[in-house]
Order: C-alpha cells, then structure tokens, then sequence
C-alpha cells in the first residue's frame, strides 16, 4: 500500500477544468517532483490533498492516506491529517505565517492545539526545531515576529512549523520561487537534511529544483498527468512532447553559445552613482555606493545580485526617478539632470523601462490598444497612432484580435508583450528591464528574450537587464555587473563571467544554479549565511563573513575596483582567484 494515492482525481470550477483524470502515488520517504507550467494543476493537486480547495471546486475521484480515503472527509478528520500526517510548505511564507504572533508562540499553538506536547515541553521542543531547520539564536528568534525575519529565515520558520507534527508527507508548493539563489540552495539542502523518513512532493516549475532533489518525476500539463518516471530516465529519454519541450526550455549555465562583446559607443553612462533613503532610526541607507557601468548601442548589459544590492535603485537612477546624491548619468554623451522631471520629453521617451508584473504595470480600464498608444499621447501627440500601434503589436507578436481586449483578458506572456511594445513604440535608445521576466514560466519566457534579441538587432536598443536568474544572463547579455550591497564587485564579459569568475561571490553566485540535469556532477552548493543588512554592513569588504577566502585584511580594508585581464573586480584577492567552470 502506497504512503499517498491519487486516483482519477478530478477538480473542476464551472467549466473550467483544473486538474483532469490525475493519478500517482507517492511512496513511504520517497521524494517525487510534481513539475509543470502555470495553470498546468499542480498547485490545485496539493491543496486538494491538504482539503483546502474552496468550496467553488467540484471534485471527484479518491486521495487515499496510507489506504484511507480524505477526499471529502469531516474537518475533523482533515485537521488530524494536517496537524500528523501531511504538511505544506507555501511559497510565500509571509502569508502563511500570523503577522501579530512571535514566531515561537504561533509554533507552540501548533502543538498545543493538537495535543502533540504539553507544559513546558512546547517550548522546549519548538526551540529545539528552530535549531534544527538552522535558524542561528533559536532562543532569541522565538520572539521575532515574521517581518523581523528575511525571506530565507521566514521560510526556515515554515518548515520548522511543517515538520512539528512529524507528518509522514511534506508538500512543498514552490519552496523558494520568493527566495534569491544562494538563499534557495539552502532551503532545499534543509529539507533534505531535516525530513528524515517523510516523503517529499516537490512543486516546482524549476527543472533544475527536480533533477537535484527528486527521485522521481511527475510532469503535468493543462491538469493531466503527461509522463511520469525515475528523474533520470525522464530526463534522458523524455518521451511526451510536452516533457521534451519543458526540458529544452529549461535555462542552463553550462550550454549555449553565449554573446561575444559589442564594439560600438556608449550610449548610457553611469558615473560614481550614489544613491540613498532616509531610513527612520537608521540615518541614511546607502543603496549603491561608486558605481560606473556603461551601456553600448546594440548591447545588453545583465545585472545581477541578491535582493537588497541595489539592482532596481542603480537603474532608477538611471532613470530619474529617485536622484542621485553624488555621481552623473550620461547620455549619447551628454549629462542629464538628476530627476525625471527635469529632463526633456525627448530623453524621457529615449529611456523606457519594463517591470516584472506585466498585468500589474497595465491599467486595467485600458484596451490594449489605448495602453500601447498612450507614450505616444504623451510624448508625439502630433503622429498617427493607428498604424504605430499595428506595427509595433505586430512586432511583438500580437494580432489585431488583441487590440480592444483589456489586462485581465491577457496571459502573462500577452501582457508582458503588451508592456514591451508601450516602451517600445516611442523607439527609444535604451529598454530597461526590471526583472521582466521572472514571472513568465519557461517557454513564454524564452519567446520574450528571442523578441529583445530580434528588436535588439533591428534597432541597436541598448538593454540593461536586471534579473536574478543567471541563466536568463547567459543567453541575453554581453556584459554582467554583478552587485553586492550596493557595490560593484564584478563586471565582466559574459564569457569571460561564465567561464572564469573572478570575484568569490560571482563564483558562489554561479556555483547555486540548480542544473537541470540528474546526471551532472556535483550538482550545485550554496553559499553560507545570508546577505547581511544594508543598514549596517560589514566592515572592510563586505562579503567577508561569507567568503571562504578572506584574509586578514578583508575584514579591515575595503578592496577597490580595479581591472584585471579586462574584468572589472573589488577583492584583494582577484589575482589568485580565478576559477574555471
Ligand atoms: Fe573574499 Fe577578501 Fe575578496 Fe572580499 S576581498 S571577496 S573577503 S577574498
């Protein structure tokens, strides 16, 4: 008898259907990857095996528990099930967790409420789970509420809260889609290390996740189950065309040709940029310190870094939109004025940016046409509209049927083109994109960085593109600036970054991309601890407390930028620490 039996399960919402004739099992310790696209019913499968689908689901079919059947099971008998026997890990554990409680206190209601300790025994054995799932000063950390915790100490908290009951089951539904890189390798080596003999169910739309963590491998598409095998055999011998296409698609740092570098003007210049906040009780928060990047015609130039380094405020003082306190932002050589505002209309439509909520950037009482003609109101009131907005549309790989549809009536891909052809239609010189496509699945996002590229070389666009994903870096930039704590620490020639990092923490960056590949050597690490806050940063150079390779004078001077065999790097010890990959 399996641990965990889905038979013909069914979920519908009116007509629409969720998931469709589903069935697996999951056996006793056993770590299975549900994997697929957005919509493909992973999420609604887990739910519906914790009974928290809303009462709008029809459902039919059996969820069998080491034999039982819960689908359609008292309440009484699902908290039972939560509390011993299945848990859940959220993606975002900031909605799971009571914002009013300290986080020992929402622990310990877990097990008194289901009688799993009593007296002083609740306390104890929560602190010893805030040991255990690695959070540093568990004592202290019981008292925290959730906002005083980083995303990764918050996500530690959740499966501390999942593994009180000692559940047979973990359901993990996107672990750490929220979490930067190096913070998501640790969460995933924690849940290997901590579940002991609970079996795992994976949801994740990250292939990579699947090929380094699960035994087996489930790939659903628009809610059925499409294929299904060991990891390793699925990943060798994918034989449904949707598994062949979801791993084609899935990013890799080690394939791929990569960009050689673009020999022409700068186009935008940023020179010694400082930028910085009021931060109540704390003075001034300093989120980019002495910073110079440059952008060519024709180029795109990658920023990466962990949430907190100072990617989105670098390009929106680029911008205009928060003001430099030192520094110059030059363009087509000329310097512009520190704020939006000041500068001419002209400037302004040359320099467009693309954020990473497509819908969320659209206003949602605007048909698509309205949306992508209104820079051109704005800043050309003088030119016909019509025709721009066909061609641009046609541009971006939308029909006319798009023209009078509304946000909401778009997929995220859709939207996401509607977002790039506003910024495109007023031509500018420079796109800017703020992670723009972190939110799309594989696929879509893959047909968005091909119409960049394709743009791109029509039109010599420059593109700084800021994103956390390294592998989305290596097939669209030429260059990388890589930022930690507001500072550069390297830039470089994207072969020359993924082949030969200089800089320990682009080395460690690089060194937690999970591959999709079960077969590839090493798999992938993580970096220790996690990025220390901007308010009160280290001294010397700021890395040290995480670098395997500070000295002594690490942790007392500040290294300085400097260039070595053309990368641009801040560590004293850049000449020795080169390392192939
Ligand atoms: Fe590591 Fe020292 Fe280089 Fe900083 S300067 S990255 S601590 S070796």
């Amino acid at each position: 008898m399996s641990l965990l039996e889905i038979d013909r399960l069914n979920i519908r919402y009116g007509e629409q259907v969720a998931v469709a004739d589903l069935s697996f099992a999951v056996e006793t310790g056993e770590s299975v990857g549900l994997v697929g696209e957005s919509g493909s019913g992973k999420s609604q499968t887990a739910l519906a095996i914790l009974g928290l689908l809303p009462r709008s689901a029809t459902i039919s079919g059996a969820i069998r528990l080491a034999g039982r059947d819960i689908l359609g099971a008292s309440e009484k008998v699902l908290d039972e099930v939560r509390a011993r026997r299945v848990a859940m890990v959220f993606q975002d554990p900031m909605q799971a967790l009571n914002p009013y409680l300290q986080i020992g206190q929402a622990l310990c209601q877990i097990l008194s409420t289901h009688g799993l300790a009593s007296g002083a025994a609740v306390r104890a054995r929560v602190i010893e789970m805030l040991r255990r799932v690695g959070l540093a000063d568990a004592e202290r950390q019981f008292r925290a509420y959730p906002h005083q915790l980083s995303g990764g100490m918050r996500q530690r908290v959740m499966i501390a809260s999942a593994l009180l009951g000692e559940p047979e089951l973990l359901v993990a539904d996107e672990p750490t889609t929220a979490l930067d890189v190096t913070v998501q390798a640790q969460i995933l080596e924690l849940l290997e290390e901590v579940r002991d003999n609970t079996a795992l169910l994976l949801i994740t739309h990250d292939l990579g996740i699947v090929a380094g963590r699960c035994e087996r491998m489930l790939v659903l598409e628009r809610g059925r189950l499409v294929e299904e095998g060991l990891t390793t055999s699925v990943f060798s011998e994918p034989k449904h065309r949707h598994t062949q296409t979801l791993i084609a698609a899935a990013p890799r740092l080690d394939r791929g040709a990569m960009l050689a570098p673009v020999e022409a003007e700068n186009i935008l210049e940023i020179h010694d940029a400082e930028v910085s906040y009021a931060e109540r009780g704390h003075g001034q928060l300093k989120a980019v310190q002495q910073l110079s990047v440059a952008v060519r015609a024709g180029e795109t130039v990658a920023i990466v870094g962990e949430s907190g380094s100072g990617k989105s405020s670098l390009v929106r003082a680029a911008l205009g939109l928060v003001p430099l306190r030192a520094g110059q932002v030059v363009f087509c050589g000329a310097a512009l004025a520190n704020t939006v505002q000041s500068r001419a209309a002209a400037v302004r439509s040359d320099l467009q940016l693309v954020f990473q909520d497509p819908v969320g950037s659209l206003n949602p009482q605007m048909q698509v046409h309205a949306i992508v003609a209104e820079p051109l109101r704005v800043h050309a009131p003088g030119l016909s509209r019509a025709e721009q907005v066909d061609a641009i549309l046609d541009k971006v790989g939308l029909d006319d049927s798009f023209l009078t549809r509304y946000p909401h009536e778009l997929s995220g891909g859709q939207a996401q083109r509607v977002a790039i052809a506003r910024a495109l239609i007023m031509q500018p010189r420079v796109l800017i994109c703020d992670e723009a496509v972190a939110a799309l699945d594989g696929s879509v996002r893959k047909q968005i960085l091909e119409l960049l590229r394709d743009v791109q070389r029509e039109t010599g666009l420059a593109i700084l593109f800021i994103t956390h994903d390294l592998a989305v870096v290596r097939a669209i930039s030429h260059r990388v600036l890589v930022m930690y704590l507001g500072r550069l620490v390297e830039l470089a020639a994207s072969e020359a970054l993924f082949t030969r990092a200089r800089h320990p923490y682009t080395q460690a960056l690089l060194r937690a991309v999970p591959v999709p590949d079960p077969t590839a050597a090493g798999g992938y690490a993580s970096l220790s601890g996690e990025p220390p806050s901007i308010i009160s940063p280290p001294g010397g150079c700021a890395f040290h407390p995480r670098c395997v390779h500070a000295k002594n004078i690490c942790t007392t001077t500040r290294p300085s930028t400097r260039v070595v065999d053309d990368v641009t790097v801040a560590c004293h010890r850049a000449d020795e620490l080169l390392q192939p990959h």
